[in-house]
């Protein structure tokens, strides 16, 4: 496969270009175009000048066209759901790129239903005072390499439904759905509304480029929390507006009234969804003594039924580590806490990047794999006696993105989902977000939400009108 990359409606011209690796197998599955800080000058100047008559459009005008691309990514699902699987390496099956595809048609299809209306804030003898949402102008999106597609349209939609114009820049290891991804929106869109640079990140630091560019008015970054600091750093001296999404660590809190067998599938996923390469996955697992070894014994007989393999074949549910830096990082966690707790399930890398459902009891905080984000499929699971002890030890992060609590009291459960330092938190599952509820990190883990109007509105400048 190879894509060029869409600046100004246009193909651009190819260059130097770089690899793209199935982790499943190892080969070369596609080049993506190894791009410099020219190219990105060029895709920011024809975003700056198609903002001049994109943001010049009705409200009704922008909702139509916005919900004319979602018809058009949605017409290419099974398409985008076969590059995501080659090049990120999650099953089409199951929870993988054919879910990940119906989730961006979803998040696309609500955000353009929503809008941001005038307020009127006062409507007396003393004046009346209105409130106006203005779009940026250019929007620099940066991606990682877990849901491309998905993460891609959380950054995009919400932009251009509020009449800015976007420069997208995928992860280096997975540019080949969003190129695809933009090319298709270009069939629909006027040229220059989005655009797309790619890169190796060896050559040239295109996102490091675009947090500093004079002419981008706002970066919406989801990746690392260290790369996150960088882009908060380098934004200073423009003023961006940031959204920024970044790494958790998120706890999940079994309290002692939980039936394990009912619960032993929603934790299951909460946590290896996506090999557990998800930002809001359930890292770490707080079990109450008295249900301690059942909870066990039920999450490691639903986690060994799971079929790992090739993501192009129907019958894989889970497919490989996307990389070998992140399987590197998994490894090394889970072979320290082999020798500190007990390995219920897996503790032993596969062939390639394949790694197995890996469940590990008898840690506790202080150990690595409890401490650090593995992202990876493997969750350590901790025994504690007290609930307030378990919420200081959830807390007990730099990370505050999600949590989640599990037993059959729920207003008991939420009692201790008020206490956890996070921006959200489910009970009875993990990690289930939807487009019409923000979405944010508290402390190190972000700054700003996503989705719903609130999402929405950090695509804007706040006018206030006096009269
Ligand atoms: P990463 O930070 O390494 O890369 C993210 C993006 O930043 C890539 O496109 C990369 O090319 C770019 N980048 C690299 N250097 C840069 C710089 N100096 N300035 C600006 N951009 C730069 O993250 P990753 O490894 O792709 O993704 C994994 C991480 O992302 C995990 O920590 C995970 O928790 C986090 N994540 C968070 C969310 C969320 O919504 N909170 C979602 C998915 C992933």
């Amino acid at each position: 496969m190879q894509f060029t990359a869409t600046i100004g409606g246009k193909a651009a011209s190819t260059g130097p270009d770089f690899a793209i690796f199935n982790p499943a197998t190892g080969q070369q599955v596609g080049r993506a175009p190894n791009m410099g800080q020219m190219e990105l000058d060029a895709a920011v100047s024809v975003a700056k000048t198609a903002s001049l008559s994109w943001s010049a459009q009705s409200d009704e005008s922008l909702a139509s066209a916005c919900a004319a691309v979602t018809a058009h990514i949605e017409a290419h699902s099974a398409e985008l759901a076969e590059i995501i699987t080659l090049e990120q390496g999650k099953p089409l099956n199951g929870l993988g790129s054919r879910w990940e595809m119906g989730g961006a048609a979803a998040w696309a299809g609500y955000t353009s239903s929503l809008s941001l209306p005038v307020k009127v804030l006062q409507d007396n003898e003393q004046g009346r005072v209105e409130q106006h949402r203005k779009p940026l102008g250019v929007v620099g999106s940066i991606t990682p390499w877990n849901f491309p597609v998905m993460i891609a349209i959380w950054h995009i939609m919400p932009a251009l439904r509020t009449g800015n114009t976007v420069v997208i820049k995928p992860s280096p290891l997975t540019p080949l759905s969003t190129l695809r991804l933009v090319q298709i929106m270009n069939e629909v869109l006027p040229p220059g509304v989005v655009n797309v640079v790619t890169g190796d990140d060896i050559a040239f630091n295109l996102g490091a480029a675009m947090s500093a560019h004079p002419d981008i008015r706002k970066i919406v970054f989801t990746g690392s929390c260290a790369t996150g600091q960088k882009v908060m750093q380098s934004a200073a001296s423009t003023m961006k507006r940031l959204t920024l999404e970044m790494g958790g660590n998120d706890a999940g809190i079994v309290l002692p009234d939980a039936d394990p067998q009912a619960i032993a599938e929603g934790l299951f996923w909460g946590a290896f969804i996506n090999n557990g390469q998800t930002c809001a996955a359930m890292k770490r697992l707080y079990v109450h003594d008295s249900i301690h070894d059942a909870v066990c014994d039920a999450l490691v007989a639903y986690a060994r039924n799971i079929p790992v393999g090739n993501g192009m074949e129907e019958a894989s549910i889970l497919g490989p580590i996307q990389n070998r830096m992140q399987f590197d990082k998994v490894a090394r966690l889970v072979a320290d806490a082999a020798t500190r707790g007990r390995v219920l399930l897996g503790g032993a890398p596969g062939e390639g990047l394949f790694f197995p459902p890996t469940i590990i009891a008898g840690l506790r905080n202080g150990d690595a794999l409890v401490d650090e984000e593995q992202f990876g499929p493997a969750l350590p699971v901790i025994r504690y006696s007290d609930v307030d002890e378990a919420i200081r030890l959830a807390n007990d992060s730099e990370n505050g993105l999600g949590g989640s609590v599990w037993g059959t009291d729920i207003s008991a459960a939420k009692a201790v989902a008020q206490r956890l330092a996070c921006g959200s938190v489910w009970i009875n599952k993990h990690g289930a977000i939807q487009p019409n509820a923000p979405f944010g990190g508290v402390k190190k883990s972000g700054l700003g939400v996503e989705f719903a109007e609130e999402g929405l509105a950090e695509y804007t400048d706040i006018q206030v009108i006096f009269s």
